[in-house]
């Protein structure tokens, strides 16, 4: 069933509900990760029952779900039980074959739905959307090339030098920088696409980027579009590392237009759930000025997981409310905020040894907020965790930021 559909039948799911045969209301999420964890967290606490599909047997979604389906993201019978136990589905990873969400919305409401997961999962169509709607949101894409043949790749080489340095982007399953190679010269170009496979790619320009920012919306079946104020991001090696989230973090009228912008392209596809569109602030010196558009995920996102601990209502609550049919009220943030993201480097010393994060310190610091995702191995890179800092003003926030940071060993402390 199509947004369109839902968004003129779609009678709101209540916590704490029954069903005709006397099972209670329940949210399912595809995928078992950490996003799907915190949804499962927010979902639960408003009184829903919840049911995760994911093959891990230890993921860190299923581990605190009511339900937990074992079967792979596409498994016919895992998908039908899914539908079977839940009143309404989301997913919490693009990467979903959008066939799944297609299956599952036969018979259930999905949000958001199979095309729009679809766009985001392909730079490719999602560029074609970004630019299908710059009129509207005001803003562009980097410059970029579409490599998909051989010729194209001659073609490329012979007419798009304005493209290089640049970097190339796998259409597909790319993520924190996975799937990307930087390339300067048409001789590191042709090296890159054989490396990666020659698999359908996009190569964009580097931009000379100041800064970059996201933000998160929220839009309801009815069409209702509530937003958080842009946050910003520092990412260390491809992976984001710090998200600034206060007034000023992101100047004044540039979070104006990258909001703006930002709901428009949820719009433009009737988006349901929780979208968040990722920005790049380039200098304004360059033909692009301002602000350029990234990329979107179809989900709440890493960026905006201050919001459990800063805001009256987290991005986790908002995807919850949007896909039950409940109201969307603006949300509002209490206290200005850093998140840190923990990957598994901090359980290792200097000296590469593995080694227990000094929690106690961390945790004796006012105002720090402790995420840890249950995942049982650290390996450098992968996602644990994360801390959020709040306080009562941003030189607070940010001293104590600084301390954790340190006290963690973390990357990046000229960030904050
Ligand atoms: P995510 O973890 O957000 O899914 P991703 O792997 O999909 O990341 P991108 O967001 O496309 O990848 O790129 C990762 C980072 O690389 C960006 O946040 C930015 O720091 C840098 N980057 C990407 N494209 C460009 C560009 N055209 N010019 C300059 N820097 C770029
Ligand atoms: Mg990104």
């Amino acid at each position: 069933m199509s947004a369109a559909t839902h968004a003129a039948t779609m009678t709101p799911i209540f916590p704490g509900s029954r069903d005709a045969a006397g099972r209670p209301a329940t949210l399912g999420v595809l995928g078992g990760g950490q996003l799907g964890r915190m949804f499962v967290h927010a979902a639960q606490r408003l009184g829903y029952f919840t049911a995760v599909l994911e093959p891990d047997a230890q993921s860190p979604a299923g581990l605190v779900s009511h339900h937990h389906i074992q079967t792979a993201y596409d498994d016919p019978a895992g998908l039908a039980q899914l539908a079977d136990l839940c009143q309404a589905i989301t997913t919490e990873f693009e990467n979903v074959t959008a066939q799944a969400l297609h299956t599952l919305a036969q018979t259930r409401p999905v949000a958001p739905g199979a095309a729009v997961v679809g766009i985001a999962q392909n730079r490719i169509e999602e560029k074609a959307h970004f630019a299908a709607c710059a009129e509207v949101s005001g803003v562009s894409c980097a410059p970029y090339a579409v490599l998909e043949t051989p010729d194209h790749l001659q073609t490329v080489l012979a007419e798009r030098a304005d493209l290089l340095p640049g970097i190339l982007k796998t259409a597909r399953l790319g993520y924190d920088g996975k799937g990307q190679i930087r390339v300067k010269t048409a001789a590191e170009l042709a090296a890159a696409w054989a490396e990666l496979g020659n698999v359908a790619c996009v190569l964009e320009k580097m931009l000379p980027l100041t800064a970059e920012c996201s933000v998160l919306v929220a839009r309801g079946w009815d069409g209702q579009v509530v937003s958080f104020a842009p946050q910003r991001n520092v990412h260390e090696a491809g992976i984001l590392a710090v998200t600034h989230a206060y007034e000023g973090a992101v100047p004044p009228a540039l979070a104006e237009r990258a909001r703006e912008a930002a709901i428009a392209i949820a719009q433009h596809i009737n988006y349901v759930g929780v979208l968040c569109v990722e920005f790049f602030v380039v200098d304004n010196g360059s033909a692009h000025g301002g602000l350029v558009v990234n990329e979107m995920a179809p989900r709440p996102h890493n960026s905006g997981h201050y919001t459990i601990d800063a805001c009256d209502a987290s991005q986790f609550d908002l995807q919850v409310h949007a896909m039950a049919g409940l109201p969307l009220p603006q949300p509002r943030q209490h206290s200005p905020a850093i998140m840190l993201n923990l990957l598994g480097d901090v359980w290792f010393g200097p000296d590469g040894q593995p080694r227990e994060p000094d929690w106690y310190a961390v945790l004796s610091l006012p105002g720090t907020h402790l995420h840890l995702y249950g995942k049982l191995e650290a390996r450098a890179g992968r996602k644990m965790g994360h801390l959020t800092i709040t306080g009562p003003d941003v030189a607070s926030v940010k001293t104590t930021a600084r301390r954790a940071a340190e006290l963690l060993g973390l990357p990046g402390l000229d960030a904050i």
